[in-house]
């Protein structure tokens, strides 16, 4: 057994510091004109936003059953932005060049009706006037009814989270017993529904599968998850284990390195790098080579995130909206920037505009980076401040 220390208080957002809404009007006003960047020159593309603190799932890793028990005070509902709210920010993000919005959590689809709420997303635009790429991030436990639903609203793909295949290990992992069968069956309906096909190129590669890799708990299942996606079109990609939030115990003896993970697949089914699709994306992407050495389309890829071990904070252009209404410019980050004050003040699309401008000029977040000199928590963490947690900002 691995030892585990758990601090028992309420972690979800302890430094609650609400930029006043009084400073917001201050600020220089700044147009949203889809050329932001801020203080390293990062453009502002991707928003995630958490619809709920709540989830079904108890994954060590994310929300230890020792924490978010019966007692853990989530928010009530009157904290939660609306999907009014959500919308009306979501098309402020976009004209300043957001394309691309993922749904998370918490686990999202505990949301009610949050097909409603996909259906309000999916008419917004671009600064360039194409629908925004929306999609969400899943544990899978109630897609397999409701897919076809969140298709039909608008929702381009969907990623789903798997740590395994073995019905113990995963059981263990999500720690409510939940089987991994219907998570496949939840994978399958996506698949059916088109959840996996893109709309408009018509090809596949729109569902993804993310494991997280724990040393010592699942990395015997790297292997078949491997052999199970392998051909299918649905992209298999492994996360590395990270120190995000302050309750799951995080250590770096349990972390395994991508390049481990890459060695294993390797020497099973030969790989070969890809190119990144798009500049900013998290995943670095391994093809199945055939026997030439050539990536076989057929066979598909893989994508390993590594967070830990090679952090992509220099082209990092994703900012995260909490489920109340918290800008936070990093996974890592102790503060959030409160919209919801702001938007429930009164105040107009041009003064929101003008603070979300502003506060993405600000911005300097580079976490991953700064623990890879200075090690975990040294890196953004003065005395008394405590991380966020994920299940808060969400993935
Ligand atoms: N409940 C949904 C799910 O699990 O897919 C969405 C929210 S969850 C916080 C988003 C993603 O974060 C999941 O893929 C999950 O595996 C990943 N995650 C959570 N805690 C993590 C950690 N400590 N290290 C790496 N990934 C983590
Ligand atoms: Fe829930 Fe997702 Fe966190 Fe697991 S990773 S506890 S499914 S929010
Ligand atoms: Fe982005 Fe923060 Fe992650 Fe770096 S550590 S990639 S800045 S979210």
């Amino acid at each position: 057994m691995s030892e585990r220390v758990i601090p028992l208080i309420d972690q979800r957002a302890p430094e609650r510091v609400a930029a006043p809404a009084a400073a917001f009007a201050q600020a220089t006003r700044i147009s949203a004109n889809g050329l932001l960047a801020d203080r390293l020159g990062r453009p502002l593309h991707d928003l995630r936003i958490s619809v709920t603190d709540r989830c079904n799932f108890r994954c060590s890793y994310c929300m230890p059953k020792e924490v978010f028990d019966k007692d853990y005070a989530y928010l009530p509902h009157s904290s939660l932005l609306s999907f009014e709210e959500i919308t009306r920010v979501a098309r402020l993000f976009a004209a300043h060049g957001v394309r691309k919005i993922r749904l998370t959590g918490g686990e999202p689809l505990l949301r009610k009706n949050l097909e409603v709420l996909i259906e309000q997303l999916a008419a917004l635009r671009t600064v360039d006037g194409l629908p925004l790429d929306l999609t969400l991030t899943t544990n899978g436990s109630l897609l397999a009814r409701k897919a076809q639903a969140l298709k039909a609203a608008g929702l381009n793909r969907v990623t789903v989270s798997l740590d395994g295949l073995d019905d113990a290990v995963f059981r263990r992992m999500n720690d409510v017993d939940f089987p991994v069968a219907d998570v496949l069956a939840g994978i399958e309906a996506a698949r059916a529904a088109g959840l996996g096909q893109d709309d408009k190129s018509g090809k596949g590669g729109g569902l993804k599968v993310n494991m997280v890799v724990k040393r010592g708990t699942n990395e015997q299942e790297i292997l078949p998850m491997v052999r199970h996606f392998k051909g299918t079109g649905i992209v298999l990609r492994f996360i590395e284990y990270m120190d995000v939030g302050a309750t799951n115990g995080w250590r770096m003896d349990e972390v395994l390195p991508s390049a481990e993970v890459i060695q294993l697949i390797h020497a099973e089914h030969p790989l070969i790098q890809l190119d990144p699709t798009v500049a900013g994306e998290t995943a670095e992407r391994w093809g199945f080579a055939d026997a030439a050495g050539r990536h076989d389309k057929a066979a598909g890829e893989i994508g390993v995130i590594s967070s830990v071990t090679q952090a992509f904070c220099h082209d990092c252009n994703r900012a995260r909206l909490s489920t109340e209404g918290k800008l936070y410019l990093c996974l890592f980050a102790t503060q959030g920037h409160d919209l919801r004050s702001l938007i429930r003040a009164g105040a107009n699309d041009t003064d929101i505009e003008s603070a979300i401008g502003h506060i993405w000029q600000g911005r300097s977040d580079r976490y991953s980076e700064l623990r890879s000199t200075m090690g975990p928590d040294t890196a953004t963490l003065q005395p008394g401040q405590r991380r966020v947690e994920m299940s808060y900002i969400g993935g």
